[in-house]
This record gives structure tokens, C-alpha cells and sequence, in this order.
């Protein structure tokens, strides 16, 4: 057994390339093979959201504070709000983030598939996340 003790793990900036806004991630579960899970707490300023993106095994998000927002290509944009449990079905283009007015965390889980969890594409312009 082991418990990381809280805070015991360095926050990071989310990086710019894959994300809107101000995100910080605090990391919560390391892969430890054979389980092929890790995630953490992402929290997203008020408009701030990731890229366009997929997940090779599909993705697990709970929302833990805030108004957030979710949308997969062709979909309308869906708001969400703690507790709210989102799954995302492997290889299905979307993205995720904080309301314009609220920000919002939520706990990311995934699978790594041969050692990736996320293929990343290009960013959300405003007109995608307003769902113009
Ligand atoms: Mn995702």
C-alpha cells in the first residue's frame, strides 16, 4: 500500500501548446505498471481549456468544483458542474473547460495505450467554445 500524502507532488502549469488559459494540474495518480492508470486534478480560470484532443482508451472526468463546459466535435457545447461524471469513448475528438463567468476542476482519469494517454490537436477558438 501507499499513500502520496497531499500536496506531496508538484503543480505544473498546463502547457501552452495544448491549452487556452490559465491551468494548473496537480498530479494525483502515477502509472504503475501493470495499471495502466494515471490522472490528476486539472483546474481551468474562467474561459481557459484544453486543445482539441483525443484519448487512445478514452477518458473519465469529475467534476469537483466550479462550472465547467464539455464538447465533442459535431456536438453541442455541454455545461457541468460537481459531481458530474463525464465519459469520454476512446478516439472521439473533444474538449474541456471552464465556463466563461466560473472556473472549474475536475479529476482526469485515464488508460494508457502503448504508453500515451492523449493525442493532441489544434486549439478551441473562441467561436468553438462560445458553440458558434
Ligand atoms: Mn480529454
Amino acid at each position: 500500500m501507499a499513500i502520496q500524502r497531499s500536496g506531496s507532488e508538484a503543480s505544473t502549469k498546463g502547457a501552452a501548446e495544448n491549452f487556452t488559459g490559465a491551468v494548473r494540474v496537480d498530479p494525483l495518480v502515477k502509472e504503475r505498471p501493470p495499471s495502466r492508470l494515471s490522472g490528476g486534478l486539472v483546474t481551468f480560470e474562467p474561459g481557459a481549456r484544453t486543445a482539441w484532443h483525443t484519448h487512445p482508451l478514452g477518458q473519465t472526468l469529475i467534476v469537483t468544483a466550479g462550472v465547467g463546459l464539455v464538447r465533442q466535435a459535431g456536438g453541442p457545447v455541454t455545461e457541468i458542474r460537481p459531481g458530474d461524471v463525464v465519459r469520454i469513448p476512446p478516439g472521439v475528438r473533444h474538449w474541456h473547460g471552464a465556463s466563461p463567468t466560473a472556473g472549474m476542476s475536475h479529476i482526469a482519469l485515464s488508460e494508457a495505450l502503448d504508453g500515451k494517454v492523449v493525442d493532441w490537436m489544434e486549439q478551441v477558438t473562441d467561436a468553438e467554445y462560445r458553440g458558434d
